[in-house]
């Protein structure tokens, strides 16, 4: 989906407050951006795994290793949850679902061009 860049909305003229990270305005700072747009280096093969660790018994079905950026999971994880009436969230560049979705993910992506470990 495009997003309009609404950065202009908020430019001063005051150059006081600088990005620590990109040293520019805050303004104009490119972090973000940069960072929404990163891909990991996912080696090809996106992997589908079912863990319990940590979580109280509340299964999360955890997908790694998708070669795609931060908005384009973030599509994904929103396409999921739709599809599969789950809970589930974008941490890093994983996603997590509620739940054992393995097989029902495994069958998504494959349909969708992805090769599934
Ligand atoms: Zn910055």
């Amino acid at each position: 989906m495009f997003t309009p860049d609404n950065s202009r909305l908020v430019y001063s003229s005051e150059h006081g407050k600088m990005c620590p990270k990109c040293s520019k305005p805050l303004g104009d700072c490119v972090c973000d951006k940069l960072k929404r747009s990163a891909v990991p280096d996912a080696g090809g093969s996106a992997r589908v795994r079912y863990d319990t660790q940590g979580r109280k018994g509340k299964g999360m079905t955890i997908i790694s290793g998708l070669p795609l950026n931060r908005e384009k999971l973030e599509a994904l994880c929103r396409e999921l949850k739709r599809r599969l009436g789950a809970g589930g969230t974008v941490k890093d560049f994983t996603i997590e679902l509620q739940g054992d979705r393995r097989e029902e993910v495994a069958r998504f992506l494959s349909a969708n061009g992805h090769d599934v470990k």
